[in-house]
């Protein structure tokens, strides 16, 4: 399992990030990225590490392509990977991540939408691709149990302005009153007898 995700992502011909390796059987087809944060640089991860939460949280989301779609999928145990990695806030940023904020300028309320092409969503991963795997499910309701977890151990750096502007996107359109989009993320649930494994020592 050490090696994966040294090369998880590759284009080549094809239109679409596939990720491959570790827990994972194939090559599965990226679909979208988001965040989880807070209303404070405090908490707003949604896994949290030995009591530890992180300011906020990004979600790469796959899909199994032997499923056919991704709305099949959603109903298969082996249907979708989710790469998650910590954003933690301090002094060494992730260089990478100012084109993605960058972009917020132009999103600012619900519904907006702005063209982000030739991304490659490997660039927003930490040094070390060292990880904890488990079978869970969606944060978000349904909450379809059909995601394999890939949780990246260490954290990515960015500042208190940029989660700053995480907050200040609207829930709300244009026409609408400002409502800041805040605490997106799920509470810890149980274990449930689940198995959470780790790549390293
Ligand atoms: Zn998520």
């Amino acid at each position: 399992m050490q090696s994966f995700l040294k090369k998880a992502y590759h284009s080549g011909m094809l239109s679409f990030a596939v990720l491959r390796g570790g827990p994972i059987q194939g090559a599965y087809r990226l679909r979208q990225l988001h965040f989880h944060w807070g209303s404070s640089d405090d908490y707003g991860s949604e896994h949290i590490v030995d009591g530890v939460k992180y300011a906020a949280e990004l979600h790469m989301v796959h899909w199994n392509p032997k499923h056919g779609n991704f709305a099949p999928a959603l109903k298969q145990r082996d249907g979708v990977a989710v790469v998650g990695v910590f954003l933690q806030v301090g002094k060494t940023l992730k260089r990478e991540m100012k084109r993605i904020l960058e972009e917020i300028d132009s999103i600012k309320t619900k519904g907006k939408e702005s063209p982000f092409l030739h991304f490659d969503p490997s660039i927003l991963f930490p040094k070390s691709r060292d990880y904890w795997t488990y079978e869970g499910s969606f944060t978000t309701p349904p909450c379809e149990e059909c995601v394999t977890w890939i949780l990246l151990r260490e954290p990515i750096v960015v500042s208190p302005d940029q989660m700053a502007k995480l907050r200040s996107l609207s829930m709300n359109t244009e026409n609408e009153p400002f409502r800041p989009l805040v605490d997106n993320w799920r509470p810890l649930q149980p274990l449930k007898g689940r198995v959470v494994r780790a790549s390293f020592k």
